[in-house]
């Protein structure tokens, strides 16, 4: 028994220890400092004077010293294109096809540099990738949507990082996890670095066809609630998969405020060794970037209409949120019957019925079957909830 007691105590005492070491981490203050540091990151994207948004454009890959200068002297040429993107280590989700040229690549990024007197961006996702972008001048370093997922690696980079200046952008995780996006860039933050931007290049998403990786716009929206100031940028490439897609995803993403967008380009995008699909040659970035419509984030004169119907959504918003507190009850009713019945809390013809229903009115409504699957699935999860809780107290 003594033993077991001292077992207890023991165990007490770690998790006393532990409770103190979490205390010791304020978020609330993590995120103000953070916050702060993105005023310093603003101001180097703003220092580059630019009316419309920054662009990032390059290959997928750097596949060889020519098609690294014929890409990047043309996408120069155009005058629409800030900064040069190559892939030089490839993360490949399938073994056996292109991974990267690796180091070499550099060489020819740098002469790129040289020649159109351009920035340079690569991707890193470990040390070796770090020491060598810096050792072969690359200007900005961005870590991708495989490394983000992965605290590990995204730390090994942080490690690298310790004591250098550079801008870092941060892609969005494959999956929808904020916490994990955020958790990145503290990171990055915490080695040290100032200029940090984040990268919206959408989400995998089983069953999606339309996008390779679908846009979840709410994401970003909630990182940029949380970290008001982080430079946004959108990745229309790696969202759409195609070329079709990209000029709507870009004008969406600046209907929505971002700072820039990176879009891959090619000389001869369908002879490319990755993403061929996707990538466009120079004159079509230029074209794109020219199409856009930049519109203010200002409310301007047109404000008093503006509050207006701001003031109706909010009031909506009230009305839908009231009827939910009611449907909500009714649920703890339907509980408290299920019990005193014996009947399970889900009946799936019933739940069959209310989605096809919805769908079936919601379209004839205007509204989209996604956003009435996905509205019913909450409000039915929720539902669920509060039964159980009826049920089983
Ligand atoms: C890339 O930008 O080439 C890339 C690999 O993107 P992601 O990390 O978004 O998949
Ligand atoms: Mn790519």
């Amino acid at each position: 028994m003594a033993g077991a007691n001292q077992k207890r105590k023991l165990r007490a005492s770690e998790v006393d220890w532990l409770i103190r070491q979490i205390k010791k981490i304020d978020r609330t203050k993590m995120v103000e400092q953070l916050t702060e540091k993105m005023v310093a990151a603003q101001e180097w994207f703003s220092s580059l004077e630019l009316e419309r948004p920054i662009i990032i454009s390059g290959p997928c890959s750097a596949e060889s010293e020519e098609q690294m200068m014929e890409t990047c002297t043309q996408l120069a040429a155009t005058g629409q294109v800030d900064i040069l993107r190559a892939g030089i280590w490839k993360p490949r989700t399938r073994p056996g096809s292109f991974e990267g040229i690796g180091s070499v690549g550099l060489q020819w990024l740098s002469k790129a540099k040289e020649e159109t007197g351009l920035k340079t961006a690569v991707e890193v996702a470990n040390t070796k990738h770090v020491h060598e972008a810096l050792k072969n001048g690359v200007d900005v370093l961005w870590i991708g949507a495989r490394t983000t997922v992965n605290p590990f690696s995204v730390q090994e980079i942080a490690d690298a990082l310790k004591g250098v200046d550079i801008p870092i952008m941060i892609k969005n995780p494959i999956n929808a996890d904020i916490e994990l996006w955020i958790g990145a860039i503290e990171r990055i933050h915490g080695a040290g670095i100032n200029r940090i931007a984040a990268i919206h290049r959408g989400f995998a998403k089983h069953g999606e066809k339309k996008f390779r990786n679908a846009p979840q716009w709410q994401i970003p929206i909630e990182l940029k609630r949380r970290i008001p100031d982080i430079p946004m940028f959108c990745d229309p490439s790696h969202i759409c998969g195609n070329r079709e897609n990209l000029f709507n995803i870009s004008q969406e993403a600046m209907d929505l405020n971002y700072d820039g967008l990176m879009i891959e380009s090619h000389r001869d995008p369908d002879n490319a060794w990755s993403d061929a699909k996707q990538q466009v040659v120079p004159a079509r970035i230029a074209e794109m970037v020219d199409g856009l419509e930049l519109r203010s984030s200002k409310a301007g004169n047109g404000g008093s209409l503006l509050e207006e119907y701001r003031e109706k959504i909010d009031q909506y918003d009230d009305e839908i949120l009231a009827l939910f507190a009611q449907r909500m009850k009714i649920a703890d009713n339907i509980g408290l019957y299920k019990k005193k019945n014996g009947i399970t809390i889900l009946q799936g013809k019933r739940w069959d019925e209310i989605l096809n229903h919805a769908i079936d009115k919601g379209k004839r409504a205007g509204l989209s079957a996604e956003f009435i699957e996905r509205y019913l699935m909450a409000v039915h999860q929720e539902s669920i909830n509060h039964q159980n809780e009826v049920m089983n107290s």
